[in-house]
């Protein structure tokens, strides 16, 4: 398996109650390398443009206004696998149908304050990393 690079949220409901160190233990703990992390409050057009795959979905105007109600933390987590390896640790959308031990189980809020983000294939890794950092930023 080769080495890669995911893109990952502290989402705005885990920031604001002081869970972003509980939340990199269980990355970290799940052997992924925190190797960039920036704190930013997303702007509306900004959250738009992060989530434009999801602008026809019913829940989008809610989703954008939830991602800019407070700061995140961006992130690029690096490791073995990482992408498949993150989306393991953060566990289902819906924190009801995670996985005991998985961030989503343990720490959201409900099925849209979920506490993280992590992309879905390593294509939209490159892109969503791109979003947030240049690659001066990345220290691996
Ligand atoms: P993810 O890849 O597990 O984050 O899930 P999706 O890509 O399907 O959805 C993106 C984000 O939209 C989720 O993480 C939630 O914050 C939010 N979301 C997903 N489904 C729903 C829903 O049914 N209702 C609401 N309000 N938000 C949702």
């Amino acid at each position: 398996m080769a080495l890669e690079r995911t893109l990952s949220i502290i989402k705005p409901d885990a920031t604001r109650r002081n869970l972003t160190g509980a939340i990199n233990a269980k990355l970290e703990g799940a052997g992924l390398r925190i190797v960039a992390q920036r704190r930013v409050r997303l702007t509306t057009a900004q959250a738009e443009a992060f989530y434009a795959v999801h602008r026809e979905r019913p829940f989008f105007r809610d989703l954008v206004t939830f991602m800019v109600s407070g700061p995140v933390v961006a992130q690029v987590l690096e490791g073995e696998n990482a992408v498949a390896r993150n989306r393991e640790v953060m566990g289902a959308t819906n924190p009801a149908n995670a996985a005991p031990g998985t961030i989503r189980k343990e720490f959201a809020e409900s099925i849209e304050a979920n506490s993280v983000h992590g992309s879905d294939s390593a294509e939209n890794a490159a892109i969503e990393i791109a979003f947030f950092f240049s690659a001066l930023d990345i220290v691996g």
